[in-house]
């Protein structure tokens, strides 16, 4: 049943559905998609990636430093999806504090791709994808700072969208890199991702970097018929596996079918955005994780004689491995006498990649762009956490420009599994992005 559908039923055959999807989530509890069924109030059941404040849950962003925590509010999302007649219904499993491609370094477990079990489903919001694609969620919320949207609906054949830095609040959201991070839909297709997207879109005073303007709705306003220029990005797809470059041939074969003017163009080349993406987002991540301290929240370790080895005993317990890698290297670039070799560089670095987009879309309603190299990877494959880092080369150039992007399933390999590709718009454009989205997804005509 698609998000749309849900939002239809009348009462009592939403209380019906939740019994339902209770019974599914046992039935496929292997996938370890969910942290907790936990529930909070009856509407239409949404999945909540677990960095966003739930009243009364505890909330954890997969680590063990949250243990214990209750969130003592509801983040500006969770608000909006009351008022719209949906309940928060689950925690999903992610990557610890969001910082991964795989889901791989949950203090909870592996999540599984639904597709293949040696697989992983991406990350960071890995347990909202694989739960959406196995149809243990009707729809989720997700968070993406470099990709963690975009990629893990890539991997697993759904649809995931990226706002516009500022389109939605960060209120109760779980900060990594607050100049990064935005919450979207994760669906099972367009329609109900730009539902989703309405819902939650809107001015909170409660977010300083929310944006301040009038808010239309896409959903009602959606047109599958306006004819578009897309940008494809010739030198991004030449570096791509045989099956994303497959998937790519089979896009811009639909986008002309359906009447668009593809333009060629090449552009920069992702590994600039990986140099500036993990030192802005490893600086945000070492000041906003510094909060961990035993003391405010979640877990304190025990027997520690002294203030001092009390904040060390508990931040070495509570922080899994990736994360002290990224406060390591955050508080290192953020120091003195290393500060403008790499912060202030990476900052000079993000403007010009703004300035790069800003430039294909004069020319360009649209980008079209591979999420990932390649199709979903095997667990353990990405052992080198540089080569983790990598893979992300095609999504984090997006955030550093704070634009809008959407990631839809395009075609199957000859193994079954989906590959996604993304289009990405102009700030604040959601209109054309879901407009462009909904008629490559009715052209690709995707069988899941
Ligand atoms: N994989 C990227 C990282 O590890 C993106 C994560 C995200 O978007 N939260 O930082």
């Amino acid at each position: 049943m698609t998000l749309k559908e849900a939002l239809a039923l009348p009462k009592e055959e939403v209380a019906a559905l939740r019994e339902d999807l209770k019974r599914k989530i046992e039935a496929k509890k292997e996938l370890n998609a969910y942290i907790a069924v936990d529930e909070a109030g009856e509407g239409v059941p949404l999945l909540i990636k677990d960095n966003i404040q739930v009243k009364g849950w505890n909330v954890t962003a997969a680590s063990k430093i949250l243990q214990g925590y209750v969130a003592p509010y509801d983040a500006t999302v969770i608000e909006k999806i009351k008022t719209a007649g949906l309940a928060p219904f689950g925690r999903a499993n992610m990557d610890e504090f969001a910082m991964g491609s795989s889901t791989e370094t949950s203090f909870y477990g592996k999540t599984l791709n639904p597709h293949d079990p040696e697989r992983v489903p991406g990350g960071s919001s890995g347990g909202s994808a694989a739960a959406v694609a196995a149809g243990v969620a009707i729809a989720a919320l997700g968070s993406d700072t470099g990709g963690s949207i975009r990629q893990p609906a890539a991997f697993c054949g759904i649809v995931g969208m990226k706002p516009t830095y500022g389109r939605v609040s960060r209120w109760g959201l779980g900060a990594y890199s607050s100049s990064l991070d935005q919450i979207g839909p994760m669906t099972q297709n367009v329609e109900d991702a730009a539902i989703l997207y309405d819902i939650i879109s809107g001015h909170d005073r409660r977010d300083s970097t929310s944006a301040d303007m009038e808010y239309t709705p896409v959903a009602p306003n959606l047109n599958p018929d306006r004819k578009l220029t897309v940008a494809v990005v010739d030198n991004y797809i030449k570096e791509a596996d045989a099956d994303v470059q497959s998937a790519y041939e089979t896009a811009i074969r639909a986008l002309e079918a359906e009447g668009h003017t593809i333009v060629h163009k090449e552009m920069m080349g992702a590994k600039y955005d990986i140099a500036a993406y993990y030192i802005v987002a490893t600086a945000e991540a070492s000041a906003n994780l510094s909060r961990y301290d035993g003391v405010r929240y979640g877990r304190r370790a025990e027997g520690a004689k002294d203030l001092k080895e009390m904040y060390l005993k508990t931040r070495s317990e509570g922080f899994g491995e990736e994360v002290k890698r990224r406060i390591l290297l955050g508080s290192f670039v953020l120091s003195s006498g290393y500060y403008d070799a790499y912060y202030l560089k990476a900052q000079k670095v993000r403007h010009l990649i703004k300035d790069e987009f800003e430039k294909v879309f004069e020319e360009a309603d649209l980008i079209l762009s591979p999420v990932a190299p390649t199709p979903a990877f095997k667990f353990g494959e990405m052992a080198d956490p540089l080569q983790m880092y990598l893979s992300d080369a095609y999504t984090v150039g997006v955030n550093l420009a704070g634009l809008p992007a959407i990631s839809l399933p395009i075609k199957k390999t000859a193994a079954g599994l989906p590959v996604g590709l993304q289009l990405i718009g102009r700030h604040f454009d959601e209109q054309t992005l879901f407009d462009g989205a909904l008629s490559l997804e009715r052209a690709v005509a995707y069988e899941h």
